[in-house]
């Protein structure tokens, strides 16, 4: 299968501590990269992750809290001075397009790039980003401040060849395309090999859905269908739950009722308050509801 993972490279809440970071995670989906958020610090983690940063070609801000955000203006001055010339894109809540301007005119007066902001409305789910194999949508979530996650379906694949069979009859390369569409194979002789024989099929579709701060939405799972791999916030642990809701935030138990309604195959928390010091308690509330929870951790690397 094609790599489709997801490189953390903060998962800390808004207050720095020297354990975690605030917001960031890589998005790997067959050589192309993707940023979700951009907490402070970024810039460094995705020194340390060795991925070739330079080539992510857009930015999803999920909502203007600067944990999520505050490593942007950096990150676009950086990649001035690595002379970029390749158009960056960023999807955010709408507000973020005059924030950044304004920095950006006193900071990255010369960039050889084009940035373009692309608003989001985060009040509905739709596609926001389209190539050959993927398309990401906007999930809207519920904070203090306009907030979307983001959702990664990866498109239908064709089916596989099977290579043996294709060997045996002496098939070319130049039919593969056609068997992989669906055609059977006829041989000199007249004999027709049913196309069934000749492949195998196609690996199901995989999702990945980033879902940044947000209060407990008990009809969040609905708009999840086909996500494999959830990325639930998850703030605070049971001995916190008033907080949680105070600030519109999630608990460990919460995301993994997420999870568990929306039938996805792991779930990863993340978004730790500082006040633990040890995440296993929420990590353990979690897998109470949702067994296949899992922490989130700096430069850990998970597949969709
Ligand atoms: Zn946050
Ligand atoms: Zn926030």
């Amino acid at each position: 299968m094609e790599p489709f993972k997801v490189h953390i490279l903060g998962c800390g809440s808004a207050l720095p501590t020297l354990r975690h970071f605030p917001s960031a995670q890589v998005v790997e989906v067959r050589g192309k990269l993707f940023l979700m958020d951009c907490g402070e610090g970024t810039q460094i983690q995705l020194r340390r992750s060795r991925l070739r940063f330079t080539k992510i070609s857009a930015v999803f801000i999920s909502h203007l809290h600067g944990d999520h955000c505050f490593g942007l203006i950096g990150l676009l001055s950086t990649f001035g001075l690595l002379g970029r010339t390749a158009k960056l894109t960023v999807y955010s809540p709408a507000a973020l397009a005059t924030v950044m301007q304004q920095q950006m005119d006193t900071f990255c007066r010369d960039l050889e790039y084009e940035v373009d902001f692309i608003p989001v409305d985060t009040m509905v789910q739709q596609v926001v980003y389209e190539d050959r194999s993927l398309t990401v949508e906007t999930i809207p979530l519920e904070h203090r401040v306009k907030c979307c996650g983001y959702l990664f379906r990866e498109k239908p694949t064709l089916p596989h060849i099977r290579r043996d069979v294709a060997d045996f009859y002496g098939i070319p390369v130049s039919q593969f395309d056609n068997i992989k569409a669906g055609a059977d194979w006829t041989t000199a002789e007249g004999e027709v090999v049913a196309n069934s024989r000749l492949t195998t099929p196609a690996d199901a579709p995989r999702a990945y859905a980033y879902c940044s701060d947000t209060r407990y939405i008990p009809t969040l799972h609905e708009r999840l269908k086909g996500v494999t791999t959830l990325y639930h916030e998850s703030t605070y642990g049971e001995d916190n739950h008033l907080r949680a809701e105070k600030y519109f935030h999630s608990t460990a138990r919460e995301a993994a009722m997420v999870a568990r309604q929306a039938g996805v195959c792991q779930l990863l928390l993340g978004h730790y308050s500082s006040r633990y010091e040890d995440e296993q308690v929420l990590l353990r509330e979690a897998q109470e509801i949702f067994p296949n929870s899992l922490l989130t951790d700096e430069n850990k690397v998970f597949d969709v």
